[in-house]
This record gives C-alpha cells, structure tokens and sequence, in this order.
C-alpha cells in the first residue's frame, strides 16, 4: 500500500512506523501516513500536528515509534544529505532499508 502510494504521488510521501523492539530489533507493526507539509517532490517534512496525533493512536495501542519512511521522486534511492543531516539531529541508529517502487 505505501509503495503504491508512493508510485502514484506527485510528491515525496512520508510517515511513521510503529511496532515493539524485540531483543534490540525494531518490529513493525502499523505503517501511518502523515501529510508532507512541504508538498514537495525533492522534500518532506512531517506534518506536525498529524505526526503528534499517529504517535499519541500508537502509544495508546502500547506501541511505539521504530522508524520513519518517506520516498524519493527525484534522486536515488540513497540517504540524501538532508536525510544524513536529520538522522545525526535524531541520533539515529536504524538500518536503511530501501525500497524500488519501478
Ligand atoms: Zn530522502
């Protein structure tokens, strides 16, 4: 469904991934959407108040947030350097996992 999405939009796509960590491994349990606030297809930007509110939904469930996804239009399927940039703001230790939509 996301890669569908993602093969479909005009913009980058982006949103959460909740699940449980299991001996240290990241489980994914619920993929949620969350509007690109920047509308872009070189960008994204969670839109906030949607992210608060998908994270609020998950800790309710008692999950939690394990990852993030957002798709790329116009540059390999590689970190970018505003992706670097803001995994070094997060402090990131999750292992990339990249998907080809064509
Ligand atoms: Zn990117």
């Amino acid at each position: 469904m996301v890669i569908e999405r993602a093969r479909k939009s005009k913009i980058e796509i982006c949103g959460l991934l909740f699940g449980r960590k299991s001996q240290g491994e990241p489980l994914v349990e619920e993929v949620v959407g969350v509007p690109n606030s920047l509308g872009s297809e070189m960008g994204f930007r969670m839109e906030p108040t949607e992210a608060i509110r998908a994270i609020e939904n998950a800790e309710r469930k008692g999950l939690e947030l394990v990852g993030i996804y957002h798709s790329h239009l116009r540059c390999p399927p590689l970190p970018s350097e505003k992706d670097a940039e803001g995994r070094v703001l997060r402090n990131d230790k999750v292992e990339e996992v990249r998907i080809k939509t064509t």
